[in-house]
């Protein structure tokens, strides 16, 4: 009979052996503390049932009262462990340090009374027993053992106490976590109360240990309470914003969220849920997929709401289908934000016409998509609308923009595209058979009546460009109907102008010039005429530089017909730095003849200075080909100075320390300002008769020129005079005090060679 309860109590240990290398196989599985707690629980208790094994299994007196001192003392430190576990777990009496520390010392104290019992036998003394025939040394208690007892009981007690405690305070989710080891540690305790009081002859509490170990693992450190989990699930699902509805396999629909409930079913009603999903998710073709996601749009309350769906299906571990779920985000708020942003960056934010690249890309499809359809591109402009900014301030010329850009989208319909392409250009592409004179007459009239007053008369011009060539870049339609506008600008009243024949022609062969450019560049087409500059003397020591394009096809054409393209696209560079060439390679060889004193002006255009280096080109011609500086003539206009004076002021001036000599060309055309000859180190001005009003009014013209000349003089200028064309002009000038004279009357721009035979 012992030898089955010794086979029992070992077999507890190795349960608890077990439990303990399960739990350090897993030791992440929660907090530290609480599972070196329960692997030291598990040690000592391992000790215990291997020390009251072995005192009632010996036959040896000695041995078995070491046996039993050891289980005793091990009994304390067993209480001990439990206690300061049952804290760790419960969270409750954790900041008791003083407490652990008297525990500790008063079981040490107790121990080693126990330890020296062998001698005194105060604590217990041995006594044989039988059961079934065999004896064992079974323990009697002495007075000392009370406090033994006593000790042990008040560690009980708080156990209790803590558990108790514990599954007051907890939900009732986690109670009967507590619940259980309390259970098992009273039936424990009751058992050894047994043993104790009741004169039963071994402790078979002990076998509760290994119950007690597995409880006490598995709760503390594996369990998660199933129904808490779903608790918690559903409380997020509950408040979450996305909807939520599941269905089981036969499609009944088995949950709502709050969210699901409010948007499908107010009276939370499954029913009408179910309905509702069951043709939808019909349509959707949701059943041979596990998962899908698309966008649908509901109407709830009278306002759209856009979301994003989502299904899933639900599957066991086996496989088989369990059921599915829709979620549903409401995405309403993200999808206006992208429509604003897109809005925004499509249109103009004033008059919510399409900007300028949208209509681009807009006016494209359109034109792309209805090839059958014939349309026109209709432009609009508000005559010197800065100075309604400037007069009314700019609110007033915001209204405006607004009032031109709500009359035009009235007037258009579907299948057009309309924008506001800057300030106060419009654009509208719409099909010819809806364009009317007349509906855009009186549209422009609306507008402008209502801007009238006494000091100021609105003016709206529009062009119109017949697409005639589709393929073409929408921006050349726009430029088109534009250059219609440019045709008509002094008009003084509302206007339209169409882009007809001679716009067209003139637009084409722009852009034939621009074609032929390059290649004319390269074969030579260009040449260097001289038109001789005399001096009141009659002598030829200068002349200018003048290109004619000698074309293939249209014989000699003057620059008036390419200059100003070329300028206004930028190309002026290229032929400037050739006709520069060609005039220094001149003056070469010109003083390799013994000509040195003849000298060439060049022009010079406003674009060479932002598409060229200057100076470095200038520099390294008159280098390449040895010649004086002073003998290449820079002639520059006004309008060089009008746009970033100081940096083309410098130019000039690095320009004229080098050697050059600086011409200002058509002195009084433009904006003449006497400040500016104050600021440019100009050595020569140059004036054309034209431009004096010598016709007209002569005596003024005669006065003015009269009066340049002289201040030209006192500013240390020579003076020029072109565009001399009789006899009359050329006397009259020679008394003003001018240098050199230049026009037709002494001879028109000539070529090289036929220049070279008159005046070399
Ligand atoms: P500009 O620099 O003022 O050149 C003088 C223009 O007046 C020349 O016209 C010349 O032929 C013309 N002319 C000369 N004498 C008389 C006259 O007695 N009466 C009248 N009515 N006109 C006279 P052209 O050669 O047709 O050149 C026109 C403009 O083209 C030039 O005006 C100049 O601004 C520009 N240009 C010509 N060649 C070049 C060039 O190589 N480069 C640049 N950038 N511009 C050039
Ligand atoms: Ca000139
Ligand atoms: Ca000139």
């Amino acid at each position: 009979m012992i030898k089955l309860y010794v086979t029992i109590f070992l077999i507890t240990a190795f349960i608890m052996l077990v439990c303990g290398v399960y739990i350090s196989t897993k030791h992440t599985i929660k907090q530290n503390k609480l599972n070196i707690s329960i692997m030291q629980l598990l040690a000592i208790g391992i000790f215990s049932c291997l020390t009251y094994s072995h005192a009632i299994s010996t036959h040896l007196e000695i041995s078995s009262e070491f046996g039993y001192a050891f289980y005793f003392m091990s009994i304390d430190w067993v209480l001990i462990t439990f206690l300061f576990y049952a804290r760790q777990y419960t969270r409750i009496w954790m900041d008791q340090y003083a407490s652990a520390l008297i525990t500790a010392t008063i079981a040490i104290l107790d121990n080693v009374s126990l330890f020296f019992n062998y001698k005194w036998h105060h604590a217990f003394y041995l006594e044989r027993k039988d059961i079934d025939g065999e004896w064992f040394y079974a323990f009697k208690i002495n007075d000392y053992y009370v406090v033994h007892l006593v000790f042990c009981y008040i560690l009980v007690a708080m156990i209790i106490m803590i558990f108790i405690q514990k599954s007051y305070l907890t939900s009732g989710f986690h109670r009967n976590r507590y619940l259980s080891i309390l259970v098992i540690f009273v039936g424990i305790i009751l058992l050894d109360v047994v043993y104790l009081f009741f004169d039963y002859p071994v402790d078979i509490s002990i076998c509760l240990y290994a119950i007690a170990s597995i409880f006490i693992s598995y709760y503390t450190l594996l369990y998660n309470p199933k129904t808490f989990v779903e608790y918690m699930l559903s409380t997020i699902t509950e408040r979450m914003e996305c909807a939520l509805i599941s269905f089981d396999e036969n499609n009944n629909c088995i949950y709502s969220n709050q969210q699901a409930n409010r948007m499908f079913s107010p009276t939370g009603e499954r029913k009408v849920i179910e309905e509702r999903f069951k043709k939808w998710r019909d349509g959707k073709e949701t059943n041979s997929i596990s998962n899908t996601n698309w966008n649908a749009i509901y109407e709830f309350n009278g306002d759209e709401y856009r979301f994003d769906v989502h299904f899933n299906k639900i599957y066991d571990k086996r496989g088989f289908y369990c059921g599915c779920y829709f979620s549903f985000y409401d995405v309403t708020g993200d999808f206006l934000a992208y429509e604003e942003e897109k809005y925004r960056s499509t249109h103009d934010t004033l008059t919510g016409a399409l900007n300028r690249e949208s209509f681009y890309e807009e006016a494209r499809n359109i034109l792309d998509s209805n090839p059958d359809v014939e349309y026109v591109m209709v432009c609009a402009n508000i005559k010197g609308f800065k100075l309604i900014n400037d007069v009314f301030g700019v609110e007033k010329g915001d209204e405006l923009l607004v009032r031109c850009a709500d009359t035009i989208r009235d007037r258009m319909k579907q299948g057009s595209a309309f924008a506001r392409l800057e300030a106060d250009r419009f654009a509208v592409l719409i099909p010819k058979n809806r364009y009317s004179e007349e509906l855009f007459m009186t549209g422009m009239n609306q507008i402008s009546h209502s801007m009238d007053n006494s000091q100021y008369r609105m003016v709206i011009l529009c062009g119109v460009y017949d697409i005639f060539d589709r393929e073409a870049p929408v921006v050349a339609m726009c430029d088109g109907a534009f250059l219609a506008i440019d045709s008509i600008k002094d008009s003084f009243k509302n206007a339209i102008a169409y882009y007809g024949d001679m716009l067209r022609r003139e637009y084409m062969s722009e852009q034939k010039i621009l074609a032929e450019f390059e290649t004319a560049l390269q074969t030579g087409q260009f040449a260097m005429f001289l038109q001789p500059v005399v001096t009141v003397d009659g002598r030829t020591t200068m002349c200018e530089a003048l290109v004619r394009w000698i074309h293939p096809d249209r014989g000699i054409v003057a620059p008036p017909s390419f200059i100003p393209l070329l300028e206004k696209t930028g190309y002026i560079y290229k032929l400037d730095q050739y006709i520069w060439e060609q005039a220094a390679r001149r003056l070469a060889y010109w003083s390799s003849l013994d000509h040195d004193e003849l000298s060439i002006s060049v022009n010079i255009s406003v674009k060479d200075f932002y598409y060229m280096d200057i100076y470095d080109t200038l520099v390294s011609l008159v280098e390449k080909y040895k010649i004086e500086p002073s003998r290449l003539k820079l002639e520059i206009t006004e309008s060089v100075f009008m746009t970033e004076k100081e940096r083309q002021i410098d130019i000039m001036a690095s320009l004229k320390e080098y050697g050059f000599l600086i011409e200002i060309d058509d002195f009084g055309s433009g904006y003449s300002s006497l400040n500016m000859l104050k600021e440019v180190p100009a050595d020569i001005l140059k004036m054309d008769m034209a431009f004096l009003a010598m016709d007209k009014n002569i005596n003024r013209g005669r006065k003015i020129v009269n009066t340049m000349v002289t201040l030209a003089k006192a500013l240390g200028m020579m003076v020029i005079i072109e565009g001399v064309e009789n006899e009359d002009q050329m006397n009259y000038l020679k008394g003003t005090g001018a240098d050199y004279l230049q026009g037709y009357f002494f001879n028109k721009p000539l070529p090289v060679k036929k220049f070279e035979e008159l005046y070399l």
